[in-house]
């Protein structure tokens, strides 16, 4: 193998080629100080631009999952903010009577009827419960 298709090999070559010590074109790689310095050098360039790719490609990748891990992160909180609002408790409505509130209870139970009283929290608000016949 001539240098000049030694040079010609190297440009179409799998860079794997160019340090393996089978074939033609390793043969003459061995035996010609200049070839083989080319070769060395096209090899190193090639693995040095693959690394490059690849870190590249990881920090890519890496933006990319930061970007989507952002977004889901915001998407959960305006979930959150929007599910909060939902729930946040209605204001009950203050009803005033305009009945006079009755501070005692009197009640009458017939034969065969009871009754249980039940007071609430709420002062204004006694339970009367009437069970049995003539309900
Ligand atoms: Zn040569």
């Amino acid at each position: 193998m001539t240098c000049v298709e030694a040079r010609e090999a190297m440009v179409v070559a799998d860079p794997r080629e160019l340090t393996t010590t089978n074939g033609d074109l390793a043969a003459h790689l061995n035996e010609c100080a200049e070839c083989g310095s080319r070769a060395r050098a096209i090899a190193a360039q090639t693995f040095a631009l693959g690394s490059l790719v690849r870190a590249r490609s990881r920090r890519r990748r890496s933006r990319r999952l930061m970007l989507a891990a952002t977004a889901s992160v915001a998407a959960v909180l305006v979930l959150g903010i929007v599910l909060n609002n939902r729930r946040a408790p209605a204001v009950p409505e203050v009803r005033v009577s305009s009945l006079p509130v009755a501070r005692r209870v009197s009640i009458t139970v017939n034969s065969g009827q009871s009754a249980t009283v039940v007071r609430t929290a709420d002062t204004t608000v006694t339970v009367v419960w009437f069970t049995g016949a003539g309900q």
